[in-house]
């Protein structure tokens, strides 16, 4: 969600954040914006709208040297050129990702008029109040820990000063380590063409970042910062020649289940025997790879499994023995609902293991323990690669013991499943031109109907809804029309013919349905019928695969922003 790109170096600095915002663009935003230092003076540019309006605007043969910028997703105030970010009052000109909660009692105490709506305007008029009274900002930047409510990270110059300045709570950002230039960014995407190492910025540190010195602070005083590296080349990030990110990351996905499973062989996973009760917690797909494992999570450990929304259940009421073990699951390891309800299982004291892919985010820090995923960046907002990774790892836990010949094939079933790509694209012209779809399954079914119901309907703007297939009849099946499109999945033997006997009653009313199953089922009820010779234990990875390329070019029929779905952001880093 937004993205903050700073530069400081011996390059030009305009086209180094142009281009960093654009290898961001995938988080999500509405407005954008820069601010660069021309012979000592700062200038502003913002546009409402594509990152490609501001470019347009800029300049990028301009040398200066140090340079902010930013793509908004509004939260206070509506996507405007006013509340474009970058904002500057007095000396400070400031970018910011997050929320100051605390922003209206700031402007009452400092009785500041402001132009837009915005808290983080009135962020850059507090602490050029504050740079009035200390005239050291790095004093400023000190102080704001115990004064800012909310969640922040800020990029910062300041008027007649050649650094950039930056601090964070709550909102990821990383300083970038080149040579002779330095970076300050949301994500690593946006450094990779540059540098591949980095910092990660900790909770409540800030940094005085030069050409070639970067100096990270604690509470007045300097940090030693650990140096990462990304592991992945930067063809991972990159959308080769893949029409979409989307298309391109179902594809990654022989390669990141490949690397997902490699990196555990002979790796002692965290044994689960150990714990009376297990609660999974996301948000949207996460939610649903939660959902997806719960049967084989209870029928193996004999434990009873909860899968919960993660903003839900940061709020509810929650009784845990202290042998409870609360499973967290975030592709970014920043989702604001998941970090607030990894925060309160911690606080009620029973074990915590996240399930991330950034490496260091903050819910895989703040995590007893951590297991990762090796998806690599994935850029389209709609998960696909960072959903079986996390499904895989889920499964490879449970099944644990047979680790080995429980997944040797399904590198081999992932590439058959590819390999129809084809023919699953023609499948989408008979669902392009329908309002609704409807998703049918039982129990483990349902949940993967649940993930391809969402997954197509973000891409696709299509109306779609999953229905635990016993229960249509009870209300639902009142809007199945002539040709009304419903996918039903089929692979639970002990109930297949139950959800068999519910795909007739929709059949009956007119529906056009296409049966994914790996069962023997009557012929009759399915219009298209596909069937997956596949009885391992990681065979919902393959039924989302289906779904994925399903929902893709449903929304390519339909010519929609794929990689970008309208209002939808890549990283949840607000409630
Ligand atoms: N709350 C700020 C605004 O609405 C920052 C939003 C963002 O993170 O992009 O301008």
């Amino acid at each position: 969600m937004c993205g903050i790109v700073g530069y400081i170096g011996k390059n030009r600095a305009i086209p180094v954040v142009l281009s960093g915002l654009k290898n961001l663009e995938y988080r999500g935003y509405d407005s954008a914006g820069i601010a660069y230092v021309l012979n000592n003076k700062i200038k502003i540019k913002k546009e409402k709208g594509k990152l490609d309006n501001l470019v347009d605007k800029v300049n990028s043969d301009i040398d200066s040297f140090l340079a902010i910028g930013h793509t908004r997703w509004a939260t206070h105030g509506e996507p405007s050129v006013v509340n474009a970010h970058p904002h500057c009052v007095g000396s400070i000109t400031l970018v910011h990702n997050g929320i100051i909660e605390n922003y209206d009692e700031l402007r009452e105490e400092i009785d500041y008029q402001a132009v837009g709506e915005t808290d983080s305007e009135v962020l850059a008029a507090y602490i050029d109040y504050l740079y009035k009274q200390e005239k050291d900002i790095l004093k400023v930047l000190n102080k704001l820990k115990s004064i800012l409510k909310g969640s922040y990270a800020i990029g910062l110059i300041v008027n007649n000063d050649d650094s950039l300045y930056c601090l964070r709570k709550d909102s990821p950002l990383i300083i970038g380590l080149g040579n002779g230039e330095n970076f300050i960014a949301s994500d690593v995407p946006a450094i990779l063409e540059y540098t591949n190492k980095y910092y990660i910025l900790d909770n409540g540190e800030y940094a005085k970042v030069l050409k070639d010195d970067v100096k990270v602070y604690l509470d007045g005083k300097e940090v030693k910062k650990k140096v990462n590296t990304f592991e992945f080349d930067i063809t991972s990030a990159q959308k080769n020649n893949y029409k979409h990110f989307m298309l391109k990351e179902i594809h990654d996905q022989r390669e990141a289940l490949y690397n997902t499973l490699k990196s555990y062989e002979g790796v002692v996973l965290p044994d689960l025997r150990k714990y009376d009760g297990i609660t999974i917690v996301g948000c949207g797909s996460a939610y649903y790879v939660g959902m997806c494992v719960k049967d084989d999570y209870e029928k193996v450990l004999n434990v009873k499994v909860d899968v919960e929304i993660a903003s839900e259940f940061r709020y509810k009421r929650v009784i845990l023995s202290k042998k409870h073990l609360v499973i967290v699951i975030s592709q970014s390891g920043e989702t604001a609902d998941t970090l607030a309800s990894l925060m309160k299982a911690k606080t009620l004291g029973v074990d915590t293991l996240a399930i991330v892919n950034v490496v260091g985010s903050s819910i895989a820090r703040e995590a007893k323990e951590v297991l990762y995923i090796k998806a690599g960046v994935e850029k389209a907002v709609a998960t696909t690669k960072a959903f079986t990774c996390q499904l895989l790892l889920l499964l490879m836990l449970v099944y644990n013991k047979n680790n080995y010949q429980k997944f040797t094939d399904l590198i081999k079933d992932v590439e058959i499943t590819l390999a129809k790509e084809e023919y699953l694209s023609s499948l989408a012209k008979s669902i392009y031109k329908y309002n609704d779809v409807f998703f049918l399954g039982r129990l483990r079914d349902y949940a993967m109907c649940l993930e391809g119901s969402l997954k197509l309907k973000e891409v696709s703007y299509i109306h779609s809804e999953a229905y635990a297939a016993g229960e249509l009849k009870h209300g639902t099946i009142s809007l199945i029309e002539e040709g009304t499109p419903v996918i039903a999945i089929i692979t639970d033997k002990e109930i297949a013919d139950k959800t068999v006997s519910n795909v007739k009653e929709v059949k009956a009313r007119g529906a056009y349905t296409i049966v994914i199953t790996n069962q023997v089922v009557p012929n009759d009820i399915a219009d298209v019928l596909i069937n997956i010779d596949i009885e391992a234990v990681y065979l919902p990875i393959i039924v989302i695969i289906y779904l994925q390329i399903i929902a893709y070019y449903v929304a390519l029929e339909r010519g929609c922003d794929i990689d970008k779905p309208r209002n939808l952001a890549k990283s949840v880093t607000v409630e």
